[in-house]
């Protein structure tokens, strides 16, 4: 099975250490085309190796990409991963749990991309997941800048899925293309309208109203700009979000109820994020700088005004650079904003 073309090696305990390490690898492996071998999987992790979600996506990246794999097991540290072409249709995975459908997408959908054909892949798991991007900001801050750089992709959620009990339903729809645009990201643009929400499944309304009411009192916000949501799930769950639209972007803030955790407390952590926001003029948020650099990495070409880096992306910059012939800048542009640019080298 094993060809004699280039593999990369992988340390997965490098930086981060976490499953953002494999997720890249995978994702830019199926662009590519080149193999990899990742060892200390999620090492720096309390239970290292693949769990379940991690597992589901090593699994779809390999049935999407037709991949030879050896190592696909739960608690596995090692794993070897050898593509043969991304091939468009219709799919369907089942995370089996509660993981994050998001996470898996995340691993797919450069594949998705960047390969011409129609697209369908729908997904059962978590949809709203704490450490994970909520479907909302997929929805949201994500694909809308996908869709700049010329992407034809789109998100349906069908019914939202919370830890523990799971059995959320999204599915992606995207043409791919094998071009997309740099993305030049610099302002925010004018500011638009902000809405605060909060959701609840198979849990008191009143929870939701007293995260909304803590929005309303911390952020400023009028009536007119807050909703409270009764959902269906398979389960209990609670979910608060901030989103602010401006010109050029909107970026979402999430927070989660948790057995034992006021509500309002839940509504202040979410307030907080968005107060921090506020206080810089960068574009981009924290969560969706990590999340850019495969796109731009990927069109080798583009810019973007951040706050600080987080580990997470400058981890993410590292794995990125062993697929793809890119150099990464970072240029601290005051304090709190910091613009990072992509420059393909010749010939990448
Ligand atoms: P693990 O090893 O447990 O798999 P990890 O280190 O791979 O974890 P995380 O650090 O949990 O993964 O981050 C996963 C991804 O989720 C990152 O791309 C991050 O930007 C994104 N993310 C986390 N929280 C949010 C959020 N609130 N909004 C948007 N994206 C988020």
């Amino acid at each position: 099975m094993h060809s004699d073309r280039e593999i990369v090696t992988i340390d997965g305990s490098a930086g981060e250490g976490g499953g953002q390490v494999l997720r890249t690898a995978l994702a830019l492996s199926m662009v590519t085309g080149k193999a990899f071998r990742i060892e200390n999987i999620r090492a720096r992790r309390a239970k290292p190796g693949l769990a379940r979600q991690h597992l589901v996506a090593v699994e779809a990246a390999a049935t999407v990409s037709r991949a030879f794999v050896h190592g696909a097991s739960l608690g596995s540290t090692q794993l070897y991963f050898e593509p043969v072409t991304a091939v468009p249709g219709n799919y369907f995975f089942d995370i089996g749990s509660a993981g994050s459908t998001s996470l898996v997408i995340q691993t797919l959908l450069p594949a998705v991309l960047f390969t011409p054909g129609s697209w369908q892949i729908e997904l059962v798991g978590g949809t709203h997941n704490p450490l994970a991007p909520p479907v909302d900001f997929l929805q949201k801050t994500f694909l809308p800048l996908l869709r700049c750089m010329g992407a034809r992709v789109e998100i349906e959620l069908i019914r939202p899925g919370f830890y523990p009990a799971g059995g959320g339903r999204v599915i992606l729809r995207a043409e791919g293309i094998s071009r997309l645009q740099p993305l030049q990201l610099c302002r925010r643009g004018n500011f638009r309208r902000r809405v605060a929400w909060a959701a609840v499944a198979n849990l008191p309304l009143h929870i939701a109203r007293r995260e909304v009411d803590t929005l309303r009192r911390l952020l400023d916000l009028a009536p007119s700009e807050t909703a409270v949501y009764n959902w269906e799930a398979y389960g209990p769950g609670n979910v608060v979000v901030v989103e602010l639209e401006y010109e050029n972007i909107t970026e979402v803030f999430t927070g989660f109820g948790e057995r034992g955790k006021p509500a309002e407390r839940v509504a202040e952590e979410v307030a907080d994020q968005v107060t921090r926001y506020l206080a810089t003029e960068a574009p981009v948020g924290e969560y969706l700088a990590d999340q850019l650099l495969i796109p731009l990495g990927l069109v080798g070409e583009g810019k973007f005004c951040t706050v600080p880096l987080s580990s997470h992306a400058q981890t993410n910059m590292e794995i990125i650079r062993y697929f793809l012939d890119v150099d990464w800048e970072v240029v601290r542009l005051d304090d709190r904003r910091h613009e990072v640019r992509v420059q393909g080298r010749a010939g990448a």
